[in-house]
């Protein structure tokens, strides 16, 4: 008797392992209340995703016009939509210090008919909402607490096995379980990339002036600094350092790192105070060689991890659940194998150019601003001023951050699958 027979397996159409942003969307893109034709989903994760409602995660994300789109056509906007604030404009500064920082790009200020489309939100109104979607959402099955401890991709049928002993099979597994994707390695698939040794430090405060809905990106020569707007006059950052800067930052009291912060920030937002503890992240950049094998799709972090300079990691995340939604809804539509080799390969050369080309971006724009060389610092400052003074190439930049660009799944048009 194989180690799969002893006990009872529960079947469902497809298995999601990982409950965090992008497993909890590609659950519900599949298996959802608004789905067209819902498919049985289970959604696994080892702990349970409602406990890190109550954690201290001061995350928050950007989230690109298309990306607002799905989460409307997947019925979570309307939860989020009450803690989101406008990014009503962008900023992009050579940033030697909080009194010298030459404005080298500018979106949606006033009179410039360039209008942004990102929303701030905080990780955990997000997770929250697409909790509640998947409460309302009778063919999905949530199982937290245990993690997958083995896993058999054979060509008829997937098998996991979690750590409590519980089996379910299923045709397709989904892969969101984070940039160290146990399910990746076990599926023995290399990765690409590197670390940069930085990390980027997370932190909100209140501040006592109103920030306007304006993000800043001070590209600083210890790496890019973001402050980014929150509802009402509050704020979050990312603070890219190398990993030595970071430490000395994240192990400096409370008030202390208040005083650093207000200093690189400067007058403008008037007196800060920070709210909960700072955190931080080891910044990297990696994209699987394959994003799938036999039964077995990568979406999210499993698949790709960028730097969060342009805050585009989870929205390129959400862009593979859509890709892969519209593949597997194709394929039952025309009564294919939701999990064979066609749906996969189709989903993967769908989303490997556009992964492999932003995070070449972001590394790239990382590796220009992170340095002090004087030539460099000329060069970029040219470049990005020239930009700035042609409508139709900022309105390009503007139509690529906002997610617009390319071959769009129609999730990502506010379409159902
Ligand atoms: C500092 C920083 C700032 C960022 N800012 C932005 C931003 O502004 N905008 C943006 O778009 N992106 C941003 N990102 C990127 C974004 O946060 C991530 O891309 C996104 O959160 C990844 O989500 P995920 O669901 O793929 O993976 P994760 O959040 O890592 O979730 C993986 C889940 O899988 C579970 N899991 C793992 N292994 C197992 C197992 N064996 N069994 C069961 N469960 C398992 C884990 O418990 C976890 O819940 C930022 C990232 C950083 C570091």
């Amino acid at each position: 008797m194989g180690v799969f027979d002893a006990v009872m397996t529960k079947t469902y159409d497809v298995i999601v392992v990982g409950a965090a942003l992008n497993g909890l969307t590609a659950g519900l893109a599949l298996g959802g209340h608004r789905a067209r034709r819902p498919l049985s989903v289970a959604i696994i994760d080892r702990k349970d995703p409602r406990q890190a409602l109550a954690s201290n995660d001061s995350r928050a994300s950007a989230i690109t016009a298309s990306s607002k789109r799905m989460f409307e056509a997947l019925g979570v906007w309307e939860h989020v939509a009450p803690h989101m604030q406008v990014m009503g404009e962008i900023i992009v500064t050579d940033g030697r210090g909080p009194e010298a920082r030459p404005v080298l790009l500018q979106f949606g200020e006033a009179g410039s008919g360039l209008a942004t489309s990102a929303h701030m939100v905080e990780n955990h109104h997000l997770l929250r909402g697409l909790l509640d979607a998947v409460e309302k959402s009778p063919n999905i099955t949530l199982v937290t607490g245990h993690a997958v401890a083995q896993q058999s991709f054979a060509p008829g049928l997937a098998k996991l096995t979690l750590a409590n002993g519980e089996q379910l099979s299923c045709s397709l597994v989904i892969a969101a379980d984070g940039g160290k994707s146990p399910l990746r390695q076990a599926a023995g698939i290399e990765l690409v990339g590197w670390s940069y040794e930085q990390m980027g430090i997370v932190a909100s405060f209140d501040h006592a002036l109103p920030h306007g809905g304006r993000a800043e990106e001070h590209f600083t020569p210890a790496g890019p600094f973001a402050v980014l707007p929150l509802p009402g006059n509050r704020s979050s950052i990312v603070w890219t350092k190398d990993t030595a800067g970071a430490k000395r930052l994240l192990g400096l009291s409370p008030q202390e790192f208040e005083t650093e912060l207000q200093n690189e920030i400067g007058s403008h937002l008037g007196k800060i105070a920070l709210l909960g503890k700072p955190q931080g992240y080891p910044l990297s950049m990696f994209f699987a060689k394959e994003f799938h094998a036999t039964r077995l799709a990568l979406v999210g972090d499993a698949a790709h991890v960028i730097h969060p300079l342009a805050g585009l990691g989870l929205n390129l995340g959400l862009r593979d659940v859509a890709a892969l939604a519209e593949c597997v809804a194709d394929a039952l539509a025309l009564g294919q194998d939701i999990g064979g080799l066609a749906v996969l390969e189709r989903y993967s050369t769908w989303r490997r150019f556009d992964t492999v080309a932003t995070a070449a971006s972001m590394d790239g724009l990382n590796r220009l601003f992170s340095n002090d060389n004087s030539f460099l610092r000329i060069l970029r400052d040219l470049g990005l001023r020239a930009t700035n003074q042609m409508p139709g190439v900022k309105q390009m930049f503007a139509r690529e951050a906002a997610g617009q660009t390319g071959s769009l799944p129609r999730l990502l048009r506010g379409e159902t699958v």
